[in-house]
């Protein structure tokens, strides 16, 4: 077994180790949750601070168009392109992913008229389920119909409209095969919307080489924008161009906002899937992010994401109790490793007592994401070190670590 030595050496011989000292990560916490809040850019509160007390505080109004506020959720769109294998003017950074689903998937069903079945995945992130129960409500006859991505073929037929999938699933951290199966989702017909909620930032996404039709993701996750931070959404080119329509016709999305005409006229090209105004605080620090981030090879950032998750396994699979639920194979696996445990909720709550903070999905899922921009491989060899002290000790078992907060 790999020695805490050997992880030093990796550590020294690390093409990302600069990274680190471009985040503020507390003493004593191995952080194995920026899959869910990414880490604070060390950056971060000076580039908000100016925003409020300069740009807003000094300023006031007149930023909108001298600090380029009202130019900031397509800037933002453009730095996040490259992170997912988009073209400068097909993204967009705005609202949640929530509701640049509900756009983008009313959108879609709208460009398949005669087409009423959505299909989704009955294990995805239950938000996206949700949403597509409620645009499926809003059109006379359509449904929405869950099935396991290995099934999907046999449910592509001539009525679905749309599919919708993540790409990495939140739970498992399996990675799904995206050109493969958006052409297999074409070829029937439909159209292709993905979620790279955890992807982005995580491993290279290809979303215009895959030929993807839509796309939406968050920013707080493995981009490291900040809780809450403002989602994104990605539309192809070759639908922008035909005028696609969504249903949030705000303000924002109108060609001349500031004309005041009672009627909507959408803008030509991504902009007419804005709604409102946009959240500067939160896009402030979103940009601050995306300023490491353009430093960042994504293909060393893989490399290195890859051996941190081998390590993590081979380190915990012999473990009392534990199950890998994460896919061995490289092509099949995100940047998390998810771990059962039958009494998944207070083991992680005994680590994260011990400094080493993952996270636990119902029924019985540990959840460790790898960050490859701030994490070293001897804090992986010092985590799994961690759990295994926690299961052999069994203090996992102590009854304060079974009681559970409203977020797991
Ligand atoms: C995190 C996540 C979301 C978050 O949705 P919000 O509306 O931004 O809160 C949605 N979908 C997936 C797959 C996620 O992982």
């Amino acid at each position: 077994m790999i020695t805490r030595e050997e992880c030093e050496a990796l550590d020294a011989a690390d093409p990302l180790a600069a990274f680190r000292k471009e985040f503020a990560l507390p003493e004593g916490v191995v952080y194995l949750d920026g899959n869910s809040l990414g880490a604070l850019p060390a950056r971060t509160p000076g580039r908000v601070r100016q925003v409020v007390e300069e740009e807003w505080g000094r300023e006031l109004i007149r930023s909108w168009n001298e600090a380029g506020w009202f130019e900031q959720p397509y800037r933002l769109g453009r730095r996040i392109a490259p992170l997912i294998g988009a073209g400068p003017a097909e993204v967009v950074v705005c609202d949640t992913t929530s509701v640049n689903l509900f756009k983008v998937l009313t959108a879609a069903l709208r460009l398949r008229p005669g087409r009423r079945t959505v299909l989704g995945d009955g294990a995805a992130f239950p938000t996206d389920l949700y949403i597509a129960e409620g645009v499926t409500g809003l059109f006379e006859g359509a449904r929405s119909v869950l099935v396991a991505p290995e099934e999907l073929d046999r449910h592509l037929d001539g009525d679905v409209a749309v599919v919708v999938l993540s790409h990495v699933d939140y739970r498992t951290g399996e990675l799904l095969d995206m050109p493969g199966i958006t052409a297999r989702v074409q070829a029937a017909g439909a159209l292709m919307i993905w979620d790279v909620c955890h992807s982005a930032g995580a491993l290279p996404v290809a979303l215009g080489a895959s030929g993807a039709d839509f796309a939406v993701g968050c920013t707080y996750k493995y981009l490291n924008g900040g809780p809450g931070s403002p989602a994104f959404l990605y539309v192809a080119e070759r639908h922008l161009a035909a005028g696609p329509e969504q249903p949030l016709s705000g303000w924002f999305g109108h060609a001349r906002p500031f004309a005041f005409e009672p009627g909507y006229d959408p803008k030509a090209g991504i902009g007419r899937f804005l709604t409102s105004s946009p959240s500067l605080l939160g896009q402030a620090a979103l940009e601050s992010s995306l300023d490491v981030w353009e430093r960042a090879d994504l293909v060393a950032v893989r490399a290195k994401s890859l051996a941190l998750t081998d390590l993590f396994i081979a380190l915990t699979e012999g473990l009392d109790g534990i199950e890998v639920a994460t896919p061995r194979e490289h092509a099949r696996r995100g940047s998390q490793v998810a771990l059962r445990h039958a009494d998944g909720y207070p083991v992680v709550q005994a680590l994260i007592a011990r400094g080493v903070i993952g996270d636990f999905r119902a029924p019985d899922l540990m959840r460790f994401g790898f960050t490859p921009l701030y994490l070293s491989y001897t804090e992986v060899w010092d985590a799994a070190q961690q759990l295994a002290e926690v299961l052999e000790s069994g203090e996992w078992r102590e009854e304060r670590f079974s009681r559970r907060g409203e977020v797991t």
